[in-house]
């Protein structure tokens, strides 16, 4: 086999719970996951050295040396494996950078996916998970997709059944922002507010509306404990929200560690009417619809 192309979704949180700042410095988390229609895509080659190019939106963002997380996979298999191998990886990100939708830990999860197919491991799901979990807190849910909630630092998952497709509005932002800032901020914003932080949980209500496809019920239990940080660092995210809100979005909210502001929608028309609007009142880079939850990487 030459080269393998494997297809890898966003994800975006449904909640995210963020418990007290522990003495290690993580927080303990319970992270509702959500797998979205926005894709990367990443091509694994023949090769005997390793390399990365990226292209795509904002490509020049993304580093294209031993930093870039689809290449710290690739180097993570070869060594879980205990062979020298090699790849040539080219990832076409859709994905937005450092925009809370957790781009890079989806392409090392298709990097991990490829890589096992082109260099012929046929490693089980529960290997990769494994060394999924040592990359990146994100990325065992970006090998899994669907939805799930994930607790400790993310990478403990148990997936959800889901009654329904949801559609969904994503407004980008211009540049990005710097997930442990973000943390750093909500760590500042809770010590001047002095109030004891509460173990994280998983709202039943929102499990609840997941269930039964509920999406009016599911856009009033959109839930996260970082939205107030990112506002913090990025004020004109404020306007975005609100804009989508009074456009008659079920939902809103930042996305992870933001900046990409998502909007819950009732339909898959009513998704392009709310994203029309937040077009229109100019409070985005640019604004993309999508549905989830959709399944993980898959080799296309
Ligand atoms: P999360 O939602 O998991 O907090 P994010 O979506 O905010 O993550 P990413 O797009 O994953 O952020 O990128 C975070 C940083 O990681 C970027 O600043 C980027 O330079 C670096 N990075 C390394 N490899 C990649 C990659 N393959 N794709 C995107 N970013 C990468």
């Amino acid at each position: 086999m030459n080269s393998v192309t494997v297809r890898v979704p966003a994800k975006v949180n449904l909640q995210l719970a963020v418990g007290p700042l522990r003495d290690d410095g993580y927080h303990d988390l319970v992270n509702v996951f959500h797998a979205v229609s926005l894709f990367d895509e990443v091509t694994a080659a023949a090769e005997t050295g390793m390399s990365v190019r990226v292209e795509g939106e904002s490509a020049d963002q993304v580093p294209e040396d031993d930093d870039n997380l689809a290449i710290r996979a690739a180097v993570a298999l070869a060594r879980h494996a205990g062979r020298p191998y090699g790849v040539s990886l080219a990832i076409r990100k859709a994905i937005p950078v450092a925009g809370g939708m957790a781009g890079g830990s989806a392409d090392a999860a298709a990097a991990l996916v490829a890589c096992n197919e082109l260099w012929g491991l046929g490693l089980p799901l529960d290997d990769l998970m494994e060394i999924a979990a040592d990359l990146g807190s994100d990325v065992p849910f970006a090998l899994l997709g669907g939805t799930a909630v994930g607790t400790g630092r993310g990478e403990r998952l148990a997936p959800l059944e889901v009654g329904g497709t949801f559609h969904w509005v994503f407004a980008l932002a211009d540049g990005g922002l710097s997930t442990a800032k973000v943390y750093a901020e909500c760590d500042r914003i809770r010590a001047a507010d002095g109030l004891a932080v509460p173990e994280p949980r998983a709202a039943e209500p929102l499990l609840a509306a997941l269930r039964a496809g509920d999406a009016e019920a599911l856009g009033a239990e959109l839930a996260n404990d970082l939205q107030p940080a990112a506002l913090r660092l990025r004020p004109s995210l404020a306007a975005t929200l609100e804009a989508g809100r009074k456009h008659g979005a079920l939902g809103a909210l930042v996305s992870g560690s933001g900046p990409t502001c998502a909007f819950l929608a009732a339909s898959a028309g009513h998704a392009e009417e709310v994203a029309a609007a937040l077009r229109g009142a100019g409070v985005a880079r640019e604004v993309l619809t999508a549905h989830g939850p959709v399944p993980g990487p898959a080799v296309v």
